[in-house]
């Protein structure tokens, strides 16, 4: 297979997906997806981008996240990987993909909706890592809900405090720790610009975080630390078949982009790995979209 340099067309670069109906409890593993989503395993080039860096990334378990991981790993960082104590399976797959790149990996399973554990798992990375220049918040969760009114308290608080909350308490707990030329990079979404009907919740966090990542983005921007975010289209990841579409739109997932065909990971790690870098120096508190043509505003 080509890697990401060679010129090809985009509309056929990956298949359109053939999607069967299926469903996986919340968290989704890769190691179940149907068809299998594509991190770069096969087609992901380093160039000594990263090199010599320490990253955190949040959800690097799988999905965008791992491709972000295997690329960073590919560029020269060591990973230290948050994601959920269930989710093991796919981490350890991830794990031997940083290795193979002659990287540092640091396993740290738990919850970021607990306050307490995303400090102790900012500190313990850091020091596993010996230094923290990248954090990745990019862990987050979606389950569609056509009804405001069946939309529960419940809900309606757990996604505020995984998607944005940790964000907070995550990057309260790492600025401390960065030095000038770090970088922080928020997965943020095109919901946050064009919400769908039934993900009330979840587009409302993503605006949320757009909004921190422009304000943190100015107040750290003297201090030398950079705050972006990636805002992804439709994206072939657990997230979507463990109920974050209605099963008639997950079929067809991804095919309403100009594109014609949903995202894969491995097209997501490119934006991440520039955010990161010192290519991006001038670029703060800006977010990227990566969106298949459906566009930000
Ligand atoms: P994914 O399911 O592979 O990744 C999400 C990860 O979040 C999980 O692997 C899990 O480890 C982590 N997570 C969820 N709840 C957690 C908790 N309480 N504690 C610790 N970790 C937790 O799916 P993905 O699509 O790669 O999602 C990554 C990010 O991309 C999310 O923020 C998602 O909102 C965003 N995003 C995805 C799409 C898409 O189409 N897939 C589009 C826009 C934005
Ligand atoms: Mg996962």
């Amino acid at each position: 297979m080509a890697d990401q340099y060679s010129m090809q067309d985009p509309v056929t670069q990956y298949p359109k997906l053939d999607i069967p109906e299926q469903r996986q409890d919340e968290p989704g593993l890769d190691s179940k997806l149907e068809p299998k989503a594509d991190h770069g395993e096969e087609t992901y080039r380093g160039s000594g981008r990263l090199e010599g860096r320490k990253a955190l990334i949040t959800g690097a378990d799988s999905g965008i996240g791992a491709a972000v991981a295997i690329a960073f790993a590919r560029e020269g960082a060591d990973v230290a990987m948050g994601y959920l104590p269930a989710e093991e399976e796919d981490a350890q797959s991830i794990v031997k993909q940083i290795e193979a790149a002659g990287r540092k990996a640091v396993t740290l399973p738990g919850d970021i909706s607990d306050e307490a554990f995303c400090q102790e798992l900012v500190e313990t990375a850091a020091r596993e890592l010996d230094g923290l220049d990248i954090v990745v918040n990019n862990a987050g969760r979606q389950l569609f809900c056509e009804d405001i009114l069946e939309l529960s308290s419940e809900q309606w608080r757990a996604t505020f405090e995984t998607n944005i909350f940790a964000m907070f308490y995550i990057s309260k707990a790492a600025i401390p720790l960065m030095p000038k030329g770090a970088t922080i990079i928020n997965t943020a979404s095109i919901q946050a610009y064009q919400p769908s009907e039934s993900l009330l919740d979840y587009a409302s966090t993503k605006g949320a975080i757009v909004a921190f990542t422009h304000g943190l983005g100015k107040q750290l921007a003297p201090k030398g630390i950079r705050v972006n975010a990636v805002a992804p289209g439709p994206i072939w990841t657990p997230l979507q078949p463990s109920f974050g579409q209605p099963m008639e739109k997950l079929t067809e997932f991804g095919q309403q982009a100009p594109i014609g065909r949903a995202g894969q990971p491995a097209e997501l790690a490119p934006a991440y790995v520039f955010l990161a870098s010192q290519e991006s120096s001038y670029i703060t508190g800006e977010v990227i979209g990566v969106t298949g043509g459906q566009h930000l505003p």
